[in-house]
């Protein structure tokens, strides 16, 4: 399948349209969709619209895009106006977002084509998107497998050549492992690189929207659409958009990278092997690579999972049977809130909403949401202080390949630890990438991990771009 890169291009030359694009595009869904369970919508009539739009554009003679033409998936936690968004959650079912997240209206400026909403875990909660109301979306490289999550459907998308880029969202890892697992680059921006107006909130304080792409241009390019100040997003950088694209080709020559023990220990030996061939590829291409130890790292998990349902605990609360979606009757009001939470959440989410409410309640706050926001500073601080000695940091993604369906679904710890090696950046709020790098067990892709402080994008989708090459992805 093409890139975005060139769909874009070749839109603008006129070698092909955006209806031509868009069609190929649901011709690949029509095929894989129903196997697969990558789209829980498919906007036939609004793609087309978009399609057209474009293409009345370039035939005018209009400037179009950087990402004209191109057919996007968007997570189904992002709002898209009068289109279906469940966030995967039955309690949802049936509402329609009176406007479109920040993300998707600079998508659609940028000339991209959305083609419809992707299956995650419900409400972002989950590493494989099993905990979807709506069945889990199997791994398009091998179908017994998951793709991860929660952003498994977006990641599907365009691991299955439905669409050529995706949008996810990263909390704790959500956009990086789902990349990692099915092959992809995946980034989790800078915290308030990228507006969340429209993203329906999990963990408000973590959350990031960002691409899943097949190369790293496209990544830039995805990046470079949806970055920038909004005014709708209180916690959005007051700057415009990076130039990202530009920087792509600066190579690592002269750039100091720590590879962190914290983040490749106890992964499995063939993603240990990749991480050291990839530590091998960045000296080869004239950077200075050390060892370093980052013991705070151990502590991420734990903050997080008390940081991360805190939070949900909060958000989660304005979804009673009143405002929106799902409402099962009762005489009062009371009852008809338990009944609908009942009926309308999945086990996680509750499992959350219990955590995090407890976390938050007088008697232990200081004990667990106190400690764990204490754990958070720390963890900035070890942030600061690596990035005081080199220029980015390097580890795994994740500690496996894809793993099989079930094989983590009694276990919520195990399935915790898949995001062992994402979740210390999202505390931090800094930007991290996933790339491809060298394949482990069964033959299934293994994520190498780049980690730099607030606003290194440039730096990090360059180090990417020399792995991509060294990988054999000229
Ligand atoms: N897997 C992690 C969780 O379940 C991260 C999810 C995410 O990044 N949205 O919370």
């Amino acid at each position: 399948m093409k890139t975005a890169e060139q769909v874009a291009r070749e839109v603008r030359s006129g070698a092909t349209t955006a209806m031509a694009e868009l069609n190929a595009a649901l011709s690949a869904v029509r095929e894989r969709n129903e196997e697969l369970n990558v789209f829980l919508h498919v906007d036939e009539k609004g793609a087309r619209a978009a399609a057209s739009r474009i293409d009345e554009r370039v035939a005018r003679g209009e400037a179009v895009g950087p990402l004209a033409g191109v057919p996007v998936a968007l997570k189904d936690n992002l709002c898209q106006n009068g289109v279906p968004t469940t966030c995967s959650s039955r309690i949802l079912e049936g509402w329609r977002p009176p406007y479109n997240a920040t993300v998707v209206d600079r998508l659609l400026a940028a000339g991209a084509v959305p083609v419809g909403k992707t299956n995650l875990d419900e409400f972002a909660m989950g590493s494989s998107t099993e905990n979807s109301a709506f069945g889990p979306t199997k791994n398009p490289l091998n179908p017994s497998r998951v793709p991860g999550g929660s952003s498994g459907g977006s990641a599907a998308a365009v691991a299955a050549d439905m669409t050529p880029i995706a949008i996810g969202s990263d909390t704790g890892g959500s956009i990086r492992q789902p990349a990692a697992l099915c092959g992809l680059v995946g980034v989790k921006p800078s915290y308030g690189l990228v507006s969340r107006y429209g993203l329906i909130a999990f963990a408000s304080s973590l959350d990031q929207i960002g691409p899943l792409t097949k190369t790293v241009m496209d990544a830039a390019i995805v990046l470079e659409a949806i970055a920038g100040h909004d005014p709708m997003d209180s916690t959005s950088l007051p700057e415009p958009a990076p130039s990202l694209v530009a920087h792509v080709e600066s190579g690592v020559v002269g750039k100091r990278i720590a590879l962190v023990r914290e983040l490749v220990d106890g992964a499995d030996p063939d993603v240990v092997a990749s991480v050291d061939q990839a530590v091998a590829a960045l000296r080869e291409a004239g950077a200075t690579v050390v060892e370093l130890s980052i013991p705070e790292f151990r502590l991420g998990l734990s903050a997080y999972y008390l940081i991360a349902p805190a939070e949900a605990s909060s958000n989660l609360a304005r979804f009673d049977g009143v405002r929106y979606g799902l409402r099962v009757k009762r005489d009062d009001v009371t009852a008809m809130m338990e009944a609908t939470r009942t009926a309308g959440f999945g086990a996680e989410v509750k499992r959350r909403i219990m955590l995090g409410t407890y976390a938050l309640s007088a008697g232990y706050f200081d004990a667990y949401y106190g400690q764990a926001l204490k754990v958070r500073t720390r963890m900035i601080e070890a942030f600061a202080r690596a990035y005081r000695q080199v220029d980015m940091l390097i580890g795994a993604t994740t500690p496996s390949v894809a793993f099989e369906f079930g094989s983590k679904t009694s276990d919520p710890m195990a399935m915790y630890l898949s995001d062992v090696f994402t979740i210390p950046t999202n505390l931090s709020g800094e930007a991290a990438i996933s790339v491809p790098f060298g394949t482990g067990e069964a033959g299934l892709p293994i994520g190498v991990q780049l980690l730099g402080p607030g606003r290194s994008e440039a730096l990090l989708l360059a180090g990417a771009r020399v792995l991509e090459i060294a990988d054999g992805r000229p």
